[in-house]
């Protein structure tokens, strides 16, 4: 598999060095068909004769990829292509189902020029077998079975709710419940340091080398996991018992980079801010985001991003907008009306009854629409079944649209 990864992995840089020079002498970029045909010379060339033992399907993909990345390069989705590195994202497609046997029962699956791998099941692999990923991620290596089938249109279970993402902690509700920080970063940074201290001590290349490398890359992938676990079961819950969440329309993105500024502009309060930026990117909001992105559709649910100003000044109860109204980070008084409440509270109330005006602009009831679609739901100040057991020790559901699993070969 190693092998096969790297083979496609040199298809697709000299494919892409072969495109850049062509551009470079102002000539056109040549199509899918005939990248092929030089991979078939390639493949019946004496100097890179090793390409014609991996199979030809995921080498051809991996022009496909490169057509797409070009595509998304020039459709203003992505940077230029690159060139792809060893042991960064390894993987390679089998994208023909014809070739392919998936035998459930007995966890083994027929791939050609494999032949049968056993694999261990993360889930039900439901529909017809579109085609098979094989990819390697910290020492292990995965297979992910991409299906089609009909699903029956979901009914919207629960009613509507804003959430309001902070760093002391991760969400809060607008019905008042909240979810502590995963902070994943910070439990295992200590574990992380000593363990690069001793990593840096050793002789370059030896096998103690080897042995700690090998040490601080898997303390990155628990924290991966950890934080990938956690994202996943919160936004499941979430998504299973809600019609409607309305979020801050926060660009993370921008917000993690823009600390320090540029030389001409040196930015404010950098240490603190990189402080924020770093407990972003630690709590994976942006992840969250993207995942109640494709969760809440599958639910009949909705999302709706909200815009995010004054979300934390502005008083519920009377409307008075004011800096002052939020005395400490987490206490607000309303100096209007003297309205108080838990600070993150007033924002995801803030931000819900904002989505709810999304929903009125649109011309929906939204005495209906606090249900979602559901005409017989609650009302807008929403039951919150996915109550304090939500960190807690409760099944996953299965999240992605391929199964997963890990491989033994
Ligand atoms: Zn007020």
């Amino acid at each position: 598999m190693r092998r096969f990864a790297g083979a496609c992995r040199f298809v697709y840089n000299k494919a892409l060095a072969l495109q850049k020079e062509r551009y470079e002498r102002g000539e056109k970029k040549l199509g899918y068909v005939r990248l092929c045909k030089l991979l078939t010379e390639w493949r019946n060339s004496a100097e890179t004769a090793w390409l014609a033992d991996v199979p030809i399907h995921p080498l051809q993909q991996k022009i496909k990829d490169l057509q797409r990345a070009y595509k998304n390069f020039f459709t203003k989705r992505a940077g230029l292509p690159r060139f792809k590195k060893k042991g960064r994202s390894d993987s390679f497609r089998y994208p023909d189902p014809e070739q392919i046997k998936l035998d459930q029962g007995n966890n083994r699956i027929f791939l050609p020029k494999l032949g049968w791998l056993r694999y261990r099941n993360s889930r039900k692999v439901l529909g017809d077998l579109r085609n098979v990923t094989i990819s390697h991620a910290c020492g292990k290596w995965f297979v992910s079975i991409q299906t089609k089938r009909e699903v029956e249109q979901a009914i919207p279970q629960g009613g509507a709710v804003g959430i309001d993402m902070g760093v002391a902690r991760f969400a809060t509700l607008s019905s008042g419940e909240h979810l502590a920080p995963l902070d994943s970063f910070k439990r295992h940074e200590t574990r992380l340091r000593k363990a690069q201290q001793a990593f840096s001590r050793k002789v370059k290349f030896s096998n103690n080398w080897r042995k700690a490398k090998a040490r601080v890359q898997k303390i990155h992938a628990r924290m991966a996991n950890a934080r990938r676990d956690f994202l996943h079961k919160t936004s499941t819950a979430i998504s299973k018992n809600h019609a409607m969440v309305c979020i801050e329309d926060l660009q993370v993105r921008n917000m993690s980079k823009s600390a320090a500024g540029t030389t001409g502009t040196p930015g404010k309060n950098v240490r603190a801010k990189s402080g924020l930026n770093k407990s972003i990117l630690d709590q994976g909001w942006f992840e969250f985001r993207r995942q109640l992105e494709y969760k809440m559709p599958w639910r009949g649910g909705r999302l709706i991003a909200v815009p995010p100003q004054n979300t934390s000044r502005t008083c519920p109860s009377c409307g008075h907008v004011s800096a002052d109204n939020r005395q400490t980070q987490a206490r607000f008084v309303c100096v209007g009306c003297g309205y108080e409440n838990h600070a993150d509270v007033v924002g995801a109330i803030n931000i819900l009854s904002r989505g709810m005006q999304v929903l009125r602009d649109e011309g929906r009831d939204t005495a209906d629409a606090s249900a979602g679609i559901q005409a017989d739901g609650p009302p807008a100040s929403v039951q919150m079944a996915c109550g304090s057991n939500l960190v807690g020790g409760r099944k996953q559901e299965p999240t992605e649209t391929t199964a997963h699993g890990a491989i033994h070969a």
